[in-house]
Order: structure tokens, then sequence, then C-alpha cells
């Protein structure tokens, strides 16, 4: 499987995820359960008015993708770039789509492609650390002034793992919302599996292995240790998640328990389909649970492995594979002194 396949895999997989997930994120188990059946959700349901709709997970992920696009652009005109402050930028467009803006020190360039998308400015339940984290920024690259570990910056860094020092960016970049180590750290261990995947063509749990001895000893990653190691020896000693054990393990809507869930539902998963349908039937965070399996089963077996019936009427699916695209050929084609495609790129994504 090519590069490409992979990033697409991913990037589709976590909003097909976050889409599964998305009209049960408020509901618990047993809700669920009398809703949809024994099995739980097993196929897209509506959620806000819609089959499909992504929520602030995917759209907060995609400005991610942005900003990282545009730091690469930026780093190679000018030679200098500081990467969370260009994400910071670009998660200050998306509070812009969200109808809100930050503090009155910071101008927020409303260009490039991206922003654009009118199916963007939409609120799908964002999250209330990263609003009042992002209207309280008072400069580009300011970090949130709270304790949060929720799991806001977990869910939004898959796109970190494509471009260099991965968990750095994912980390830092996470902490502009999220003021708790294990909030940000957990963000980047999450990146850093991907990149292993994506680049060293790991296996999941071999992945998961080497970031742990990479990263495990830091500073704020022991609660983040402690439970992907938990999920490891489950799934080393054949538990498969049920909503139940989900539940009894947490609800996802902190940072190391949605990465766990995520990552016990994709080491288990028979399919693409069987380790997303798991992560999203419990009482937590659906949505972002969802959107975490997805991302890990995406990036090991491809948009292949994607099923057609959740592909064909995911929201905003030609913008996802439009960002994984740029993903895979910016680095590629853009040379910062007047190559072919310079122009065109500089355009999508103004490194200024
Ligand atoms: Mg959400």
């Amino acid at each position: 499987m090519n590069r490409l396949e992979r990033i697409k895999g991913c990037l589709l997989g976590g909003a097909v995820g976050d889409a599964l997930g998305a009209p049960v994120e408020f509901l618990d188990w047993s809700a669920i359960r009398a809703t949809f059946g024994a099995r739980g959700i097993i196929d897209f349901a509506p959620a806000y008015g819609r089959v499909g709709a992504i929520t602030d997970d995917t759209q907060m992920m995609l400005f991610t993708a942005e900003g990282l696009l545009r730091a690469y652009v930026r780093g190679i005109s000018r030679g200098i770039c500081n990467v969370p402050g260009v994400i910071h930028h670009a998660l200050l467009r998306w509070l812009m789509t969200q109808d809100y803006s930050p503090a009155t020190s910071v101008d927020v360039s409303v260009n490039g492609w991206l922003v654009q998308e009118r199916a963007l400015w939409s609120r799908r339940a964002p999250g209330q650390t990263c609003l009042s984290a992002l209207k309280a920024s008072s400069s580009l690259g300011f970090l949130a002034q709270n304790n949060s570990k929720g799991c806001g910056a977990v869910m939004r860094v898959a796109p970190c793992a494509f471009f260099r020092n991965a968990f750095d960016n994912a980390a830092e970049s996470g902490r502009l919302t999220h003021g708790h180590p294990t909030g940000y750290m957990a963000a980047g261990l999450f990146a850093d599996i991907l990149q292993r995947i994506v680049d060293g063509q790991d296996h999941l749990e071999d992945a998961i292995a080497k970031s742990l001895a990479e990263y495990g000893d830091k500073r704020g990653m022991e609660e983040t240790r402690a439970i992907v190691e938990r999920v490891l020896f489950f799934s080393y000693e054949g538990h498969r998640p049920t909503p139940e054990r989900i539940d009894e393990l947490g609800g996802g809507w902190i940072a190391e328990e949605a990465l766990a869930i995520g990552i016990w539902c994709a080491l288990t998963a028979r399919s693409f389909e069987d380790g997303v349908i798991n992560a999203v039937n419990h009482s937590g965070d659906s949505d972002s649970t969802g959107l975490i399996a997805g991302h890990l089963l995406g990036i090991q077996h491809g948009v292949e492995a994607i099923p057609d019936r959740w592909l064909e009427p995911l929201e905003l699916r030609g913008v996802i594979e439009a960002v994984a695209e740029d993903i895979e050929r910016v680095p590629r084609d853009y040379s910062g002194y007047g190559g072919e495609y310079d122009d065109e790129i500089w355009e999508r994504y103004p490194g200024g």
C-alpha cells in the first residue's frame, strides 16, 4: 500500500468513525441499545439534520492539517517556522467558523481554500474547552490557561503523523487548548503511533510498543501510559471490547481514556467496520473514540477497507480527500523558488 492510500485511509477512516458516533455521542449504552437494538448502532443514522454528518472532531482535524501544510510552505519559503503557532492560526480560523473570534489582539487571516468551504461553517457540539481556550488566545502560540485533559487535543492531531516531529507538533499544538499534561501528551503519543505505521510500516502493536519505549517515561505521560498498557494487556489476553467493558474502563471524555478505547478497539478489530462499531457503542464520547479507532484502522488498512456504504454519504468526503492528497503532494511539489506548482500551492496554503 502506498503512502497516499494510508493517508486517505487515516483521514477518511477517522471521519467515518466520527460520523458513526455522532448520533450517539450524548447517549449512554442503555439508551443506544433501546434506540438501535442489541448490537447498538451499526450504521450511519441522522445527526445534525443529515446522515453521515461529521462533528467538531473532524473539523478541527482538518484545520490542524491545514496549519501543518501552511507551516510546511512557510518553512520552505522563509527557512524558519514555528509549527504550533501556524496550527494555532488555523484553529482560530476554525473558531471563526463557529461564529466566535479570539481576543482582539489577534488578527485572523481568513484566507486559503479550506475556510471557504461553507459546509465547515456549522456548529457540531464543539467542545467548551477548545472554544474557551481559543477565544482567550491573546497571541499565536499562547498556551491554554486551564487544567483540562479533555480529549479535544487527541481527537484533532492525526495529521501531525504525516510531517516531521509528529510527537512534538501534536503535543505542543494540543497544549494550545489543553493545559493538563495528560491532555497534550496523549495527543503526542497518538500522532507518534500513527507516524510509525505510515513511515515504518509497523503493525499497530509494534508501533505502540515503540512509542511507549520512546516517550512512556516522559513527565506527564504517567496516566496515558498506564491505561494504554492496560488495553494492550486486554488485547494480549483476548479480551474484546464490549459496551460494558468499555464503560468500566472509562467514558473517553478525557484524553487518555479516549486514546485507550480507540487503541483497544483497533487492536482487536476483525475488520475496519468491526473496530469502529465497537468504538462507538458505549456510554461515553462515542464520536471521538470512533474517530481515534477509525484513524488507527484506516492508516493500517487504507481507504479500501472502509465500507462504501459509509464513504458515500460521508459529509465533506471531497474536502477530506483533497486534504489527504495535499498532505502527500505538497512536500513533493512545493519548491519555494518558482516551481511549476508553487503559485497554486501558495494560494491554497498561504504561508505568510
Ligand atoms: Mg465531536
